[in-house]
């Protein structure tokens, strides 16, 4: 039996990174076994749907290379591919349910259900399962229903589960569960089961949070004595204070959305998300999509939570914006650079070398501005370490060298600057650290930065000079 997998997003919202992982994981394992990869609109809570909710999940899984073999706009022959199109087929089934006294209508109204709740809150009782009181009711044609699953007494629904082993649920703990919602459209416990089964889904790799929900869809599958597919359910990603990943922490980028915005790389985002909760074999963590899909085990799938380390996304992404080429690298940074306005200041030249010699630096496209804030706009000063390092015997000098030579150079660029280093370093009598590092604090504030002699060509000629002067005079 061929493997088919599906991930199911209710198009609520944008693409979020625990779904975004979701579909990921089920696409590696689709793409691992040769097997099929669908992508199910679950759009049944029809009062949280977003109107661009579908088309912008479907946009962000293509941009981070993930693609799918059926979904609304390709059928494999198991559509339609959205639970809204698919109402008559739950109809069906539900009146299966009804007919087998499986299933019975329940005219309660909501404020009955409400105070039956309340009455049960206050003997103390911790579960507060429906009375079953519509069960014995005879048909009201005139009156709205809803339909409840008769949950069998004494039962166990136990699975193994693909990454948490052995589970199982007891009957007494699931009340009468909804399976028809008042305006007949179904809830996602029905609806989803009744999917699975029809379009042969295999393996249901999901979110650790829908592991209460599995019980209710072994009911149907037992109902209608139908296989049941694999369940697997991945532990929740956490912060790195170890709090479950929640849309409002905003420590934590959430949308796949934003990543591209600020100049994140899919292949980088792939990446980082497919060690979210999984690891291969052998330390490795820079892996392309042929490397996660040939090394994809679900075993190793963890049953740890899946800490979201800020520095390894930027590491990650890091390496794959150092592989970018130049041209590349300039069309990622475009955007935050013109939003900053500096394509308006600067020529186009300046623009590139810029991001040619920043490039290596950059955790994400966004930061270009920020590492030209560090180098070019910043106010000017020293930390005390840096201060104590012009302060060492010899220094000034070093630096009145260098400015001389500087302000006799007429071209002033990258390689006709580099000479002038050495050169000062002869006529000063400086070298190694005590003549790079006295050049580059002086003329830059910082410890360390990029190739010293293109920064320099990017500050130009007078605010070098300028800046040699300003620390000159503190000395
Ligand atoms: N529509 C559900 C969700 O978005 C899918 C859950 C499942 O994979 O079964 O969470």
């Amino acid at each position: 039996m061929s493997v088919r997998v599906r991930y199911a997003p209710s198009p609520t919202g944008h693409l979020h990174i625990g779904n975004a992982r979701t579909a990921l994981f089920n696409y590696l394992f689709a793409r691992k076994n040769d097997g099929s990869f669908i992508v199910r609109i679950e759009d049944t809570d029809t009062k949280r749907n977003v109107k661009t909710g579908i088309e912008s999940q479907l946009k962000y899984l293509k941009w981070l290379g993930i693609d799918w073999d059926e979904s609304i706009n390709k059928d494999g022959g198991y559509g339609p591919y959205s639970q809204l199109e698919r109402l008559d087929i739950y109809e069906k089934y539900a009146q299966e349910l009804l007919d087998r006294g499986l299933a019975y209508k329940c005219y309660c109204t909501k404020e009955e259900l409400k105070q039956e709740r309340e009455a049960l809150k206050e003997r103390g009782e911790d579960k507060l399962h429906y009375s079953r009181k519509c069960l014995y009711r005879t048909d009201e044609p005139d009156l709205p229903y809803t339909i409840r699953f008769k949950v069998p007494k004494d039962t166990y629904y136990s699975f193994n589960d693909m990454v948490k082993g052995k589970v199982t649920f007891k009957s007494e703990d699931v009340g009468d569960w909804v399976m028809v919602k008042q305006n007949g459209i179904p809830t996602y416990n029905f609806a989803c089961a009744i999917d699975d089964h029809l379009m042969a889904i295999t393996h249901v790799l999901r979110g650790e949070d829908h592991i209460t929900n599995t019980p209710k869809q072994l009911m149907i599958y037992n109902a209608f004595n139908w296989d049941k597919p694999r369940f697997g359910h991945m532990t929740l990603i956490v912060n790195e204070d170890n709090k479950k990943l929640s849309k409002r922490d905003h420590s934590i980028i959430q949308f796949i959305e934003q990543y591209q915005t600020l100049g994140y790389l899919p292949d980088a985002l792939f990446n980082f998300i497919s060690l979210l909760g999984w690891s291969p074999k052998g330390n490795k963590e820079i892996l392309s999509k042929e490397q996660l899909i040939n090394l994809f085990d679900d075993k190793q799938l963890s049953n740890s939570p899946a800490k979201f380390d800020q520095d390894k996304l930027a590491f990650i992404n890091n390496r794959y914006i150092k592989k970018l080429s130049d041209e590349e690298a300039v069309e990622l940074c475009m955007p935050h650079l013109t939003k900053a306005g500096l394509t308006n200041t600067y020529s186009e030249e300046w623009i590139e070398n810029l991001v040619k010699v920043f490039k290596d630096r950059l955790s994400f496209g966004a930061e270009i501005t920020a590492l030209y804030d560090e180098f070019f706009n910043q106010e000017f000063t020293l930390d005390d370490e840096q201060e104590t390092l012009l302060k060492e015997p010899g220094v000034k000098e070093t630096l009145e060298v260098f400015k001389r030579l500087l302000e006799e150079l007429d071209e002033f660029n990258a390689n006709t600057i580099k000479p002038l280093i050495n050169q000062t370093g002869k006529e000063a009598n400086a070298k190694g650290k005590m003549l790079y590092m006295p050049l580059r604090v002086a003329t830059t504030a910082q410890m360390h930065g990029p190739d010293l002699p293109k920064v320099l060509a990017l500050l130009g000629k007078d605010t070098v000079i300028n800046r040699l002067n300003q620390m000159m005079k503190a000395l």
